[in-house]
């Protein structure tokens, strides 16, 4: 009960009851203001002051402090006396500090830099000197324990470039004795933690920290994460089962497994970045990677997570639809291809041999994927083996034996699979199981070029089956894929790369939906493909690869007299593509590099036609000859020697970027150039002719 106790602690100025939480001790070195204020001259330790009257105090001194500031120093002086002072004396400080509360707080911090007439390091007086910023002084008090007053100045030599105290400076602070204390009021240590809390709150943002919304921005989250923001937080509502640990939170046990997919990070620099031990690292990834493969994958992954209608309705694009669909059967169009996983070298032989796949020359695991027209993928199943008995066609076969993800029951009669030329093994298979395969036609014995329909209908394959490449670039995207996969984590590629597929599937926008122009391209594919080749003929019949003698080489008195002017529009629509627009590029700044092999050739008795040599961009010694065949505003037809180019759904790379030079680049102002990365590399053969004989020219190369 109150009042039973040894004392009533009664306010030694009011004498007030005090509360315990409103009451203050008067006794120790910190009260001697508010003694001498209230005239207290002895006191025991009990007394004390009740909060009323210790904030009468508190606001006449401060008044006193701002109204009689000539007086203030000397009174600070006064009330100091028997400790360290570190104002200057009055004469040459008037204005440093207002000071708005008593000093009250003794702290064991030392001062330094109370002068500023002499160096704050070296004492020294006779050097020009340097004034500390705010921001370099508190690096110094952080550093050292020392506190730099504001206006400490010291010699230049004591600074590094920066502006901050340099190394020795710093030593020297160190090696003086922290033994005296220093009193401070509340502003000063206000500021001081102000200061001190503006400094850690920076260094926290050098950290990446997932936990806190506001720490990363969107871009960020990008960059390390591969989905934004809003993306990260939906993901983590499909989290279920993992818990909080004392190392790492929920988020960023699955923030890390991201960052390492999309960065492809070591364990050792996540450890740093996170600033979690390695094994917390591992234990995190392996958790975030269970959770995510039962609560998340199978959501937004796999036959069984959509329905045939939803692919036919909402995945596929009309080009795809016009080209191979029909209104009857209405069939669900998917396109299948392997792709590479990169491992390392196995010291297990027989996995070595059978990991090693001979095209790529070197180990690698392959999973399929199986994407609808539009770039969503319905499927990854796998790994598998790379060797020889694992190629495209067996694997598609092995899918459908073993009725993967009831793939069987999904896949029903008259389906339609876009394939590349891998999988020609598997046609007949598929055929049975009553899937109709679609692939770019392949050369017989002894053909060297295909048929122009051949050519033409392998034109509308490739337009549709680009998209599993561009699934593949971006699946790649996650450098962890992309890059050597540690052999120790193979069991684990198949539930990586399907999460990352589900990730694209949930997060990302279609690769290609096509557009209003679809049916128009359609239509236009449909009816070229049925159309022959007319230059094709005409070159035959009138030997226009002959006759070496009529051909003149295209140079400044030799030009192309009438030929069309194109614009980019017009370009995709006789290329069919920007793929072959791009091969453009190439070539011709190839034909505008001096070695380059490309060359425009005139004939004068053929008004309308002209040829070009070209260099294979695959094998440097492999020639082509094309023609191409041009009215006043209008490109007639064209025909080309290489495997492809016959078609006229599409001109082959070769004719496009003729078309794309003579066309288009020729007359726009900045055409910007691949760029030759050989000008950033030595080349032995190219020795500086100083050194070289004079009479030896010959046989030096021409600059
Ligand atoms: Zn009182
Ligand atoms: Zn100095
Ligand atoms: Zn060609």
């Amino acid at each position: 009960m109150p009042g039973t106790g040894p004392k009533d602690f009664l306010c030694i100025t009011c004498g007030k009851r005090t509360k315990p939480d409103r009451r203050r001790f008067i006794a120790g070195p910190a009260y001697a203001n508010y003694r001498k204020h209230f005239k207290v001259f002895s006191c025991k330790d009990n007394d004390v002051t009740c909060i009323k009257c210790y904030s009468q105090f508190y606001r006449k001194s401060k008044c006193q402090a701002n109204r009689y500031e000539d007086n203030q120093e000397e009174s600070e002086n006064q009330l100091s006396e028997s400790e360290d002072v570190y104002e200057p004396p009055a004469k040459k400080q008037q204005k440093t500090t207002s000071i708005k509360s008593p000093k009250i707080i003794q702290l064991p911090i030392t001062l330094a830099g109370k002068s500023h007439s002499s160096c704050c390091v070296c004492k020294d007086r006779k050097s020009k000197f340097q004034t500390l910023s705010t921001e370099n002084r508190h690096k110094a008090f952080l550093s050292t324990g020392h506190l730099l007053l504001s206006g400490a100045r010291c010699c230049p030599t004591h600074i590094d470039s920066d502006g901050s105290l340099n190394e020795q400076a710093i030593l020297h602070f160190k090696s003086l004795s922290s033994s005296s204390t220093t009193f401070f009021n509340k502003t000063e240590l206000l500021a001081l933690i102000t200061d001190i809390r503006s400094i850690a709150l920076k260094n926290e943002n050098l950290r990446i920290d997932f936990d806190n919304k506001n720490t990363l921005k969107d871009s960020d989250f990008l960059n390390l994460t591969g989905i934004t923001k809003e993306n990260f937080e939906d993901l983590i509502s499909h989290v279920k089962s993992i818990r909080q640990t004392k190392n790492r939170s929920i988020r960023t046990c699955i923030a890390l497994f991201l960052v390492r997919l999309r960065t492809g990070m070591s364990y050792r620099m996540l450890s740093t970045l996170f600033n979690i031990g390695k094994t917390g690292i591992r234990r995190a990834i392996a958790t975030a990677r269970k959770e995510l493969s039962i609560n998340f994958t199978p959501k937004y992954l796999g036959f069984q997570h959509i329905s045939r209608q939803d692919i036919k309705d909402n995945h596929t694009r009309p080009l795809a639809k016009e080209l191979f669909g029909n209104e009857i059967e209405n069939p669900v169009i998917l396109v299948a291809d392997g792709t590479y996983i990169y491992i390392q070298k196995s010291n297990n032989f027989k996995f070595q041999r059978r990991s090693y796949s001979l095209h790529k020359n070197r180990p690698l695991v392959k999973p399929m994927i199986i994407v609808s027209t539009t770039g969503y993928i319905v499927s990854v199943l796998g790994p598998y083996h790379a060797d020889y008995k694992n190629n495209d066609a067996n694997i598609i076969k092995h899918n459908f034996k073993l009725n993967m993800e009831q793939m069987t029951d999904w896949i029903t009669e008259g389906d339609i699979l876009i394939l590349d030329r891998g999988f020609r093994d598997a046609v007949d298979f598929l055929e049975e199981m009553g899937v109709h395969s679609k692939m770019p036609s392949f050369l017989k014995k002894g053909q060297k070029q295909h048929t122009v329909e051949e050519a033409n209908s392998s034109r509308l394959i490739t337009k549709i089956r680009w998209v599993v490449e561009s699934v593949n670039g971006r699946l790649k995207l996650w450098r962890y894929l992309a890059n050597v996969v540690p052999n120790t984590q193979i069991p684990h590629i198949g539930d990586d790369i399907k999460l990352v597929a589900a990730i694209c599937n949930k997060y990302k926008p279609p690769l290609n939906s096509g557009n209003q122009e679809d049916q128009l391209l359609a239509a236009k594919m449909k009816m070229l493909a049925s159309k022959g080749n007319a230059l094709y003929e005409r070159v035959a019949e009138e030997k226009l690869d002959r006759r070496i003698a009529a051909w003149k080489n295209m140079d400044s008195e030799n030009v192309v007299k009438g030929f069309p002017t194109l614009s980019e529009e017009e370009l995709t629509n006789i290329t069919v593509g920007v793929y072959q627009l791009k091969l453009a590029r190439s070539y011709t700044c190839e034909h505008l590099d001096e070695d380059g092999d490309y060359i425009i050739m005139l004939n004068d008795e053929i008004q309308d036609i002209l040829r070009v040599k070209i260099q294979s961009r695959h094998t440097s010694s492999k020639l082509y000859l094309l023609w191409i065949e041009y009215g006043p505003a209008v490109i007639k037809g064209w025909y080309c020697q290489c495997k492809a180019g016959a078609r006229v759904v599409g001109a082959c790379a070769h004719v496009s970027s003729v078309l794309w030079y003579l066309g288009y680049a020729r007359y726009a102002d900045s055409v910007r150039n691949v760029k030759n990365w050989s000008m950033y590399l030595e080349d032995a053969f190219n020795v500086p002719e100083e050194i070289e004989d004079s009479d030896s020219e010959a046989s030096c190369p021409e600059e």
